[in-house]
């Protein structure tokens, strides 16, 4: 039998885009490594509101905790921050969502197979050849959803990225409506992030573009007297990069994480790998429902639009800001503080988080006093 289409990964991305062509009537076989979906699992599940609404059902029965205020903290302990009369961002139980994607893919129809580890695939003239243990199946197209660093298809080059740990803390917590996004030696290239998950447990991780992550954060940990008990240890990789400008090939497209469709300024990858792998799927569908090439052209066009243009921004954004020193951050965060309270930023721009200076350069007035608050 021959698919219409094998996805490689039952991450997000995977199973989002799946669902998506099986309500095109494709059939759809997703090939994935493990032994269930959502583990190991490695992400903090922070998501926007545009995320929600973009999944609907399996993104909301998810949600384990709701955010309405982040603080920056600055290396010398400067503070600054935002609050938002409504939730602005949510936590999801990163397994359960994608338990409950797969669900809603399962209700489709959908066939998964797991502990299948695809290792090479073979574009040919009218089909793919998708291998794994020994194992051969066609496909007329594929989706390579299998995240970061993955080499599966001669001539892809994944997107730069570097190691990040993180501990899930059983504590009380001071306020579980609040995010912290600290600037400190230990996340040096990066920052260190607290997202609480109830109101005695939070996630406490940090990235590093070295291989010292566990040390950093526990030097971190042990710095400020941190002394709840670590519930869970999860590791994974930070992208951080641009997204790559043509993530397809004849009959294969590579989406979420494989794209590179993930934020440079925090590692978020839900909500733009979703995005682009949805959209990847309503092209592919529309001309294979035709029996007619996929037109590579319109693809682009749309990736573009949606999800390319704005990740290019928001790492050009990422790359110059993390380059700032501790001293650097001490005089921003300390002058932002200063007009805080001024600062009105709208909510929905979680996922445009260039705009946030478009705006500030926009609004004159703010400008000048910010200005003003670095000579004070
Ligand atoms: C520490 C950390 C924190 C993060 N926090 C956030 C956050 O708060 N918010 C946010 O939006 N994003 C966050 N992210 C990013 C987010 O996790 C990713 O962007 C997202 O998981 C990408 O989804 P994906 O489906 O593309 O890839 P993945 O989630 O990596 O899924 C890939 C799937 O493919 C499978 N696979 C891999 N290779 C093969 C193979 N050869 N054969 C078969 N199957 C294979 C894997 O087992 C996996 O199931 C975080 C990432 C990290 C590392």
């Amino acid at each position: 039998m021959m698919y219409d289409v094998i996805v490689v990964g039952g991450g997000p991305t995977g199973l989002s885009s799946s669902i998506s062509l099986l309500s095109n009537d494709l059939d759809v076989l997703i090939l994935e490594e493990h032994k269930e979906v959502g583990i190991p699992r490695h992400c903090t599940g922070v998501v926007s509101e545009s995320l929600i609404k973009l999944v609907g059902y399996p993104a909301e029965a998810s949600i384990i905790n709701r955010i309405n205020k982040a603080k920056f903290k600055s290396p010398s302990g400067y503070t600054f921050e935002l609050s938002f009369e409504k939730y602005t961002n949510f936590i999801l139980d990163r397994i359960l969502f994608e338990r409950n994607l797969l669900r809603e893919f399962e209700k489709k129809g959908g066939n998964i197979l797991y502990n299948k580890k695809v290792k090479k695939i073979e574009i040919l003239n009218d089909k793919v050849a998708v291998k794994f243990d020994g194992n051969t199946l066609y496909t007329k197209f594929v989706f390579i959803a299998s995240g970061t660093h993955v080499k599966l298809i001669d001539g892809y080059k994944p997107p730069n990225s570097f190691p990040s740990i993180q501990y899930e803390i059983e504590d009380s917590v001071e306020n579980k409506n609040e995010v912290e996004l600290i600037f400190t030696k230990e996340a040096k290239g990066f920052f260190l992030w607290k997202a609480p998950t109830s109101d005695n447990s939070y996630l406490i991780g940090l990235g590093r573009k070295d291989i010292y992550s566990k040390y950093y954060l526990d030097s971190f940990l042990k710095k400020n007297n941190i002394k709840g008990k670590i519930k869970a240890v999860y590791s994974g990789r930070i992208i951080f990069d641009k997204p790559l400008s043509r993530p397809y090939f004849k009959n294969a497209v590579l989406v979420g994480d494989a794209a590179g469709h993930s934020k440079a300024t925090t590692g978020g990858g839900l909500f733009y790998g979703i995005l682009g792998s949805k959209i990847a799927a309503e092209i592919v569908s529309k001309y294979l429902a035709k029996e007619l090439p996929v037109n590579y052209v319109e693809l682009e066009y749309m990736e573009r639009k949606h999800v390319i243009s704005y990740l290019n921004n928001t790492y050009t954004l990422a790359k110059y800001f993390y380059a700032l020193s501790d001293k650097q951050y001490d005089i921003l965060i300390k002058a932002l503080s200063k007009i805080q309270s001024k600062i009105s930023i709208n909510p929905d721009y979680q996922d445009y988080h260039h705009t946030y200076i478009i705006d500030f350069i926009l609004n004159p007035k703010l400008a000048v006093q910010f200005i003003k608050s670095f000579i004070s």
